[in-house]
């Protein structure tokens, strides 16, 4: 990704400002819009849209007032302050990350006026910055701002109810929330005029907590009533069982215990619900769903929950093995009980005994092997292959597989009795595709582990076009694909290079072929033509003239010739370079017409092969 002009600041330091006349406005030191408008992905065909790798949602303001008035109505004013102003500071500390993330090249105060341009396309408020003292050092916040239009004071001046006090406790919150995990230390908040008291506008100040005379009171509307998690935590979301975990750490979250099934949508937290409830039965599980959804993560996410978590968790894919050697990985093998059997070996179910055997692909077992699973399932017992002595195994079965089972026992391939007993509790893993709000967790985890394979120094950063690929691809091979795309790219891209469309996809019939849907300057939706093909290896940015045209400052660069023909030539060459070829795309780049570019080329005797 490339960053526009950097914006410049009138008032020279950073992060660090003198004292300034209260009344006068500050300038802005926000970083292009750009940056923040170029995360929105608007997938229409999902009915989704993103902000980075956050869902966000347009609402009407209406279900802002109405809700806001039911919660005063049901709770009264001092719980539901509490929790507006909670929610309000969580949303502001998930915008502090992404502030953080985005601009992780800007100054501290550019990051914090990036604040005020998320709250503005949030439609919440329009801050203007009046104060700005802060010294990390020192310790030391005071900042000034004003709001207006407040969504809160909107809502609060269409209740006929009265008020006495500032109301805007959403916007205290994010601001705190949002100023806390930009400097890394409790900020507070206060409105010390409110247009809903009848002021011109609202009138902050933000402070750090411990230079207030008294945050207790400001604190206790941070707090949440009961032992619910305090907002500072962050703790994970709970619903659906703490199977997805997702607003934990990546390092915790991914234990010490290898992989986890991770995810937060509904499609996963159907998945999670079941098996929760059967982890801790000895009920037989089949899981069901296309290559590469992940069978294998939930199989152990059973083990892992079930009372026999202590015990082995052993795994055997039914289709890696020829029918006469299965069995012996299965059941085990007596010495000399067939030709090249030189020692008596213990089987899956054998070593599996206290624990789990999860068989994966099911339905390629032939019928000898189905029958002896049948009687291992219904009494237990089994013997090694060639030996005539009885074991009973201690074995909770999970089984999985990607065929239609019912389709194989129409066809005579499955026993039909051994399908009644493994169909006991069948759980349906959706493919990716239909649980697209895991994407960014999926995507964020994968990358944080290849960042630590492959040694990678520098954070992941992802192009917003290369995020808008990854949000809307199908994922015909699912988690699997996504895992191994993410790996390659890690690995073709230079430490500190962002994450790009090339590193994607290698092949062009892979590219994304439908555009996505982006806000322009003039804050309207337009559609892109991003991703089309193997153009799509322009680096510009999104869409046409967006960034100043970057190609053409590394062409000056490059360029050694003298004179206006060397420089055209030079200019017209990269263009084509970074366009893949693409004669019309290197027009669009020029602002020339294809027939121009063309004939340039052929009066400098070169071609338009990449
Ligand atoms: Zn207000």
């Amino acid at each position: 990704m490339t960053n526009p002009a950097t914006a410049t600041t009138s008032t020279g330091e950073p992060s660090r400002m003198h004292d300034t006349e209260v009344s006068a406005p500050l300038a802005f030191s926000s970083p292009d819009l750009r940056t923040l408008t170029e995360r929105f992905h608007f997938d229409l065909k999902e009915g989704c849209i993103w902000l980075d790798s956050q869902r966000v949602l347009i609402l009407q303001a209406e279900w802002f007032v109405e809700l806001r008035h039911e919660l005063i109505a049901a709770l009264g004013v001092e719980k539901a302050r509490g929790l507006i102003t909670r929610l309000g500071y969580s949303a502001g500390c998930r915008d502090g990350q992404l502030a953080l993330k985005l601009h992780a090249d800007r100054t501290l105060r550019e990051i914090v006026d990036s604040g005020t341009q998320l709250h503005a396309l949030q439609g919440t408020v329009a801050v203007t910055p009046l104060v700005y003292e802060v010294d990390l050092d020192a310790h030391h916040c005071h900042m000034e701002f004003n709001w207006k239009n407040s969504i809160e004071d909107h809502a609060q001046l269409r209740t006929p109810r009265p008020t006495h006090e500032a109301t805007c406790w959403m916007e205290i919150g994010y601001a705190s929330g949002f100023l806390t995990t930009c400097f890394g230390s409790s900020v507070i908040v206060r409105e010390t005029e409110c247009a809903a008291l009848g002021h011109s506008g609202c009138r902050c100040i933000a402070k750090f907590e411990h230079e207030w005379d008294d945050p207790s009171e400001d604190v206790k509307y941070l707090q949440a009533w009961s032992a619910t998690p305090t907002p500072a935590a962050q703790a994970p979301e709970t619903n659906g069982g703490d199977l997805q975990a997702a607003d934990e750490p990546a390092p915790e979250r991914r234990g010490g215990a290898g992989l986890q099934a991770l995810g937060r949508s509904a499609a996963f937290n159907s998945v999670a619900q079941k098996i929760e409830r059967v982890a801790g039965t000895n009920a037989t599980v089949l899981l069901l769903g296309e290559s590469g959804v992940g069978k294998s993560l939930f199989a152990r996410e059973i083990h892992r929950r079930s009372a026999r978590a202590d015990g082995p968790f052993i795994e055997l894919n039914c289709a890696s093995l020829p029918e006469s050697l299965l069995e012996s990985e299965l059941f085990g093998v007596e010495r000399g009980a067939y030709t090249g059997a030189n020692a008596s070996r213990a089987g899956r179910f054998e070593r599996a005994a206290g624990g789990t055997l999860f068989l994966d692909e099911i339905g390629t077992l032939g019928f000898t092997a189905q029958g002896k699973l049948l009687r291992v399932l219904q009494t237990g017992e089994f013997e090694r292959l060639g030996s005539g002595k009885t074991l009973h195994g201690d074995v909770r079965l999970v089984a999985a597989t990607n065929e239609n089972l019912r389709r194989l026992v129409d066809d005579g391939h499955f026993r039909l009795d051994l399908f009644y007993r493994i169909n006991l509790f069948p759980i349906e893993v959706p493919p990716l595709r239909d649980r697209r709000d895991d994407l960014p967790l999926l995507i964020e985890d994968f990358l944080a582990r290849y960042r630590a394979r492959y040694g990678r120094t520098h954070p992941m950063q992802i192009s917003p076009r290369a995020y808008r690929a990854l949000l809307s691809h199908d994922w015909p091979g699912n988690v699997r694909e996504l895992e191994n795309v993410l790996e390659r790219a890690v690995i073709l891209m230079n430490d500190g290079e962002a994450l790009d469309l090339h590193h994607l996809f290698t092949d062009p019939a892979e590219f994304p072929s439908e555009g996505g849907l982006l806000v322009n300057d003039a804050g309207q939706l337009v559609e892109t033509d991003e991703g089309r093909g193997p153009a799509a290896g322009d680096r510009d940015g999104v869409g046409e003239g967006t960034s100043p045209a970057n190609w053409a400052q590394r062409a000056l660069q490059e360029c050694d010739a003298s004179g206006l023909p060397g420089l055209e030539r030079r200019l017209v060459m990269t263009a084509l370079r970074e366009a893949g070829g693409d004669l019309q795309k290197t027009a669009r780049k020029l602002g020339l017409t294809r027939a121009q570019v063309d004939y340039r080329l052929k009066k400098w005797g070169e071609t338009a092969a990449p």
